[in-house]
């Protein structure tokens, strides 16, 4: 009895032991999975998508050492392990992001539900994820039985036209199982089913180099239809394709006329398929909207809405036929960014009357998107809404820097009651708006700002001691919300907002501190490429509008067309994304060849036009020793930069043969960059920040010039007390002083609040970044009005020093995406505390240091599946803790090297806590 007692117990007690040893295992857990950087996309076009997840984890250094993906044709399929159409079974691998798909072919509007499980590093297992999908868009052309269509109504190409509805109606016999509607337009779209918009996507089909590629938007409208008798509808704008784009008033960039192609599929519940595409039975009529246009704005007559225009019922006697064109479907592809959403609103701070009688809304945040307003009074009344970035120095609305655009929206009233209206096919950059026409007072109730962008995931913060540092790091985030619409822009207001390749790759950094832009900068790599010329010359803007009505080859300038190398390599170290360099190889080195043919055998590249470093500081006094940099010295460092990344490139890709290739041509264009531009005691021919920080960031020098070099670039931040650089000296000069010790100067540079600097808009109150140092001048007239954004991001590519220098974290080139975290923080400038958090592609990052008298601390927070190298500054062992306790007492944290001036150490994921007294200090 005795024996059978106490086997019993023994059984109990291992099964409890069993069921918490799987237990252990289920702390980790899985979240956050994506597919090709989506959350359960619908209509994307990638072959073989790549799949990646989160881990989370209660332990400490979490590896994932093996993984699990299964997948099905239904969620009742994946979850009971039946019918998968891919298993990978166990895989011993650390790999949690991009991992290709590798099952049968899929095909188009096939849906696929996926999850995972992984296995840690002690071999205990995560449950199965919570099941997640995508969906294929309509892969071939074949796929398509809908038609292109236009509507068939006088138009004058020469100005803005009323918008066309476009409808139709049809019958569905059966029980309904799932609707898809894949549309995409010359122009803008907006679609409505029975009379409900689908989806929330703005600026659809978005914008992109629409002679190769246009965007097709994939929606589920299971729940707009039913069975019987149903309408759709849609709202054509002009958009990028027709409407003023670019300078000089130009129209008609991509085409005379709008046009709509949209193919619903319809599947019953008995599994016969109907397919509803556009063709000679819609009819077209106009509306309400008068005129819209990107850069103008819209007018809207509210007294002639068709109600109910997209139902069923409506009656379109009267309306016009539309014809059938043929524009093929071979451009047709998915979207591989976010689409533009309405992101957040704002309400207005202020109203009053200006000096020259004007009533004017203050927004109290220089803003992108438009006002909805909340208007009542008689029918006809006109409502007109200006929209202007400053006020003059005498407090009067300023819209002369917006050149040809003239962003104005008007409203006509229906008056019925309280109308609300907001814009749809336009955008404005502002921070003030003057309303005229306005029935009775106008109250702060009545305007909201809507404001509108790509939707990119936040993923950084900073903040710091200092408060100007904190509204510099605000400015720069909005600068992003500003000029992250669709295209990465320079500037969102004047006739202009297109994607200057140059703000591109100067920004592009700081910008994926900000936000997940992988995916946003995956699509507009996709238009550099398909817009480059077939010398492989870059246009100065992508999509390539100038280019498109100007035969000349607008394109090549260096630090602008080195978008093609840049961005690709600043995706892949932030992401981790190998296939990006895949996709832009052709690219790059099509630029890269571009310029080693325009060299020839001297390998020096003498440009006949080339922006030069933009907007650099320049004076009219007498003695000004000057800050303009040799525009051949630029060429020739950015020939060599574009050609040092290709090589990075080719060598994570395994092309043996273009690394060698190509390494023997740059070390050519450095042996000239040296010869021309170098005395042998390290002196420029330019003697400017800008060339001094484009030699050593771009590591143009042998060694000893370098020093030599930092020496004077530190010397000539002296002598001016202030930075002299433009769009391109501007990111690297911070780097460059302090990877070579010269961390006062950079600092000097940052907390200089006189023009020029960074902080000087901040004492002029402004809430995004300028295009000039001095766009409001300390006598508070304007800067030239030809060239005088207030939103402007290209100077803001100084958040990533903040970033990476100061808050200290930073990317191991070797192991990209933040696999492998190097967490570096540097004290400095008067500031005691400073604390940045980055969502990277593995989870949170985060390091935040505090000195307070001679104690620094500092708290980092590394994501499971990911290891740090964390430098402390001025530390010694004996006088480190970690979470309390001595570090030599700390088994999860090893030390790797004890230099005199930083203590350096190795940890796993995790929280830690850092805590000594500064050494020598
Ligand atoms: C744009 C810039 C651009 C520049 C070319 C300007 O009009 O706004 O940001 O890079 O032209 O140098």
């Amino acid at each position: 009895m005795r024996v059978i007692i106490i086997l019993l117990l023994s059984v109990i007690v291992m099964t409890m032991l069993f069921s918490q040893a799987h237990a252990a295992g289920s702390e980790v857990s899985l979240y956050d999975l994506l597919c090709e950087y989506k959350d359960n996309p619908i209509g994307i076009d990638v072959g073989r998508p790549r799949l990646s997840w989160k881990i989370r984890a209660e332990h400490l250094s979490m590896t994932q050492s093996a993984y699990q993906i299964r997948a099905a044709g239904s969620e009742a399929d994946l979850q009971s392990g039946h019918n998968l159409i891919w298993d990978t079974g166990r895989v011993d691998s650390d790999q949690s992001i991009h991992i290709p798909y590798a099952g049968p072919d899929l095909t188009s509007g096939l849906r696929v539900f996926w999850q995972v499980r992984i296995w840690d590093e002690r071999g205990r297992t995560s449950p199965w994820s919570d099941p997640s999908h995508w969906e294929m868009g309509l892969l071939a052309a074949k796929d398509w039985k809908a038609r292109w269509i236009e509507p068939d109504m006088e138009e004058d190409k020469d100005r803005p036209n009323p918008c066309p509805l476009l409808r139709r109606v049809f019958k569905l016999d059966k029980a309904i199982e799932r609707a898809r509607v894949y549309v995409t337009a010359h122009g803008l779209y907006e679609l409505y089913i029975n009379g409900r918009r689908v989806g929330e996507q703005l600026f659809t089909p978005g914008w992109t180099a629409y002679d190769h590629r246009l965007q097709v938007q994939s929606y589920d409208i299971t729940e707009h239809l039913s069975a019987g008798k149903n309408a759709v509808g849609a709202i054509l704008g002009d958009g990028w394709y027709r409407g003023y784009l670019g300078w000089k008033n130009g129209r008609n960039t991509y085409g005379e006329h709008v046009a709509l192609l949209a193919q619903i599929e319809v599947v019953y519940t008995d599994g016969t398929r109907e397919i509803i595409g556009t063709d000679k039975n819609w009819k077209a009529a106009t509306g309400p909207l008068l005129a819209s246009d990107i850069y103008q704005g819209e007018t809207y007559d509210a007294r002639l809405e068709k109600e109910a225009w997209a139902l069923a019922d409506y009656d379109d006697m009267g309306w016009n036929a539309v014809r059938c064109v043929e524009y093929g479907f071979d451009r047709l592809v998915a979207p591989a960014g976010p689409p533009v959403k309405k992101i957040e609103e704002i309400r207005p701070v202020k109203i009053w009357e200006t000096p020259e009688g004007l009533t004017v809304v203050d927004m109290g945040q220089n803003m992108v998107g438009w006002c909805r307003i909340r208007v009542q009074g008689p029918a006809g009344t006109r409502v007109t809404l200006r929209h202007a970035e400053v006020l003059d120095k005498e407090g009067n609305f300023y819209t002369e820097n917006l050149r040809a655009a003239r962003q104005e929206d008007v409203y006509i009233l229906k008056g019925e009651g309280v109308e609300t209206y907001e814009p749809r096919f336009t955008f404005h950059g502002f921070r003030y708006v003057a309303v005229d026409g306005w029935p009775g007072p106008l109250a702060l109730e009545d305007i909201t700002g809507v404001v509108v962008h790509s939707d990119i995931e936040p993923a950084g913060s900073f903040e710091c001691s200092n408060p100007m540092i904190n509204q510099l790091q605000h400015n720069i985030r909005w600068g992003q919300k500003g000029n992250f619409l669709d295209v990465p822009t320079d500037c969102p207001q004047r006739d202009e907002r297109m994607g200057w390749t140059g703000d591109a790759q100067a920004f592009a950094r700081t910008a994926c501190f900000i936000a997940d832009c992988a995916g946003f900068y995956t699509k507009w790599l996709a238009d550099l490429a398909a817009d480059q010329k077939p010398s492989g010359a870059v246009p100065h803007v992508i999509p390539g509008v100038a280019n498109r009505r100007d035969p000349v080859e607008w394109a090549a300038s260096a630090g602008w067309a080195d978008a093609a190398t840049v961005v690709p390599w600043t995706v892949y170290l932030c992401y981790g994304d190998i296939r990006i360099l895949e996709k832009q190889y052709g690219s790059m080195k099509a630029w890269v060849d571009y310029m080693a043919r325009k060299a020839g055998s001297s390998c020096f590249w003498h440009q006949d036009f080339t922006f030069g470093d933009w907007l650099a500081y320049n004076t009219t006094s007498s003695d000004y020793p000057g800050a303009t940099t040799d525009k051949d010295l630029i060429t020739q460092a950015y020939f060599a930069r574009s050609t040092d990344l290709l090589i990075r490139a080719a060598r994570v890709l395994g092309k043996s043969e273009d690394v060698d290739e190509y390494t023997a041509l740059l070390e050519k264009i450095r042996r000239v960059f040296q010869e021309e531009f170098v005395t042998p005691n390290g002196r420029l021919a330019s003697n400017t920040q800008t060339a001094y920080s484009l030699a050593l960031a771009f590591d143009l020098l042998p060694e000893p010039q370098r020093a030599r070099a930092a020496e004077r670039l530190a010397l000539d931040v002296r002598n001016f007390k202030h930075i002299t650089t433009g769009f391109l000296g501007t990111p690297l000069i911070c780097h460059a002083l302090s990877d070579f010790g010269y961390w006062e100067e950079a600092f000097m540079l940052l907390n200089r609040k006189e023009y020029p600097s960074w902080l000087y808009p901040v004492t002029k109150g402004a809430t995004t970044i300028w295009e000039r140092w001095d766009g409001i001048k300390p006598d508070g007239s304007f800067q030239d009005k030809g060239m005088n954004s207030f939103n402007h991001y290209a100077y803001g590519a100084i958040g990533e020093w903040l970033y990476r220098k100061v808050a200290g974290i930073e990317i191991d080139p070797q192991e990209p995406g933040y696999h492998h975290i190097l967490i570096q923080p540097h004290p400095g400038g008067g500031l005691t505390h400073v604390k940045a958090r980055l969502e990277s592609p593995y989870g949170l990052v985060a390091c935040e240091w505090r000195v307070t008298d001679n104690t620094m601390t500092v708290v980092t927070q590394i994501p499971p599946n990911t290891s740090a190298t964390v430098t402390l500054p001025w530390a010694r062992l004996e006088e480190t803790t970690v979470g309390g306790k001595a570090l030599e007492d700390v088994k999860s944290v090893q030390v790797s090297r004890r230099d005199p001036e930083a203590l350096v150490l190795r940890v796993g994921s995790g929280e830690y806590r850092f805590a000594y007294t500064i050494y020598g200090n």
